[in-house]
Order: structure tokens, then sequence, then C-alpha cells
């Protein structure tokens, strides 16, 4: 199924200039780049994003990490981009994050681990939603599209 999932360049990203490394490791597995925007994150924001967190002893200091710089946020589409995606991102404990992943290669941090990747299609739905305006998301395709898929991958 083509599917569109979340993913957030985090401060720690930015700050360690790794922005164009990590958007390039999207391009370079075959996913396309749908939409694309820097922005700074709110607490209001992050309250709704990180829901299932607000309550954990950690949060103030995640709220401080995820407002330390403008963040970019992008919408990276594929077939079963989401679980695609969030394999490619690794576990969030960077240091258990596999070599390979951008978690496991780019960051030593539970916390400074460098993107946000939707968990699931329903959620990736919800997040982006929340992040873009729907003419903020693209609809082209890559003209590559025939050297990326077989004709049947593309119609289930
Ligand atoms: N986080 C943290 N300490 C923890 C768990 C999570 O600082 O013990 C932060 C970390 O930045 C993580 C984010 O909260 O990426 C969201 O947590 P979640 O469990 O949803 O992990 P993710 O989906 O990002 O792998
Ligand atoms: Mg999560």
């Amino acid at each position: 199924m083509m599917e569109t999932t979340l993913v957030i360049l985090k401060p720690s990203s930015i700050q360690r200039a790794l922005a164009g490394k990590i958007l390039s490791r999207f391009e370079q597995k075959g996913l396309r780049i749908a939409g694309l925007k820097m922005m700074m994150l709110d607490e209001n924001l992050l309250r709704e994003h990180y829901a299932h967190l607000v309550d954990r002893p950690f949060f103030p200091s995640l709220i401080l990490s995820m407002t330390a710089t403008p963040v970019i946020v992008a919408a990276i589409s594929g077939v079963e981009a989401v679980q695609t995606v969030r394999q490619m991102t690794g576990a969030t404990n960077s240091r258990k994050a596999l070599p390979g992943t951008i978690r496991g290669d780019f960051s030593m941090s539970g916390q400074e681990n460098v993107i946000h990747a939707s968990d699931s299609p329903e959620n990736a739905a919800i997040e982006l939603a929340r992040f873009f305006c729907p003419e903020e998301l693209y609809d082209y395709s890559l003209i590559s599209t025939p050297s990326l898929y077989a004709p049947d991958e593309l119609t289930r």
C-alpha cells in the first residue's frame, strides 16, 4: 500500500548539521519527499504530539530538547512507508539502535535521537495533519517509479 509518514528532524539533528545526510537516506532508499518545511515547535503542539509521554519524568527535558532550535518536518511516501521508515529509524534508545539505522549511525542518546518517525499508519495520518496543511503535501510521482517497484507492488 502506498503510504505517507511523518518524519521530524529534531533539534539534535539540526544542531549537528545532519539534516542533509538524513534526508538523503530516505531519497537513496527510494522514498519520495511529499512535503518539507522548517518550523519551530511549541509546548502546546508537543503536548499533543507526545501525549503518551506527558506524565513521564523526562517530559520537561523532552520539551526543552524539541524546542531548542527549529525542526524540519518531512512527509515521506512510498509502498509501506510507515514501517519502512520506522525500521530505518531504529530503536528509541540510540545506543541500542542497530548500526545501519539512522539513530544507530548518528546518535548516542535515548532523548537526543535525531529524528521522529510515525509508528503506525493511523498515527501517521494524525501526525501529518498535525504538522502539514493539505496543500503542503504534494502528490507528484517520481520518474524512477518503474525502477523502484514491480507493477503489482503499486496496485496492492
Ligand atoms: N524519550 C526520552 N526518554 C525515554 C523515552 C522517550 O527522552 O525514556 C523521548 C525520545 O526523544 C523519543 C521521544 O521521547 O524519541 C518519543 O518517545 P517514543 O517512546 O514515542 O519513542 P520513538 O517513537 O521516538 O522511538
Ligand atoms: Mg513514538
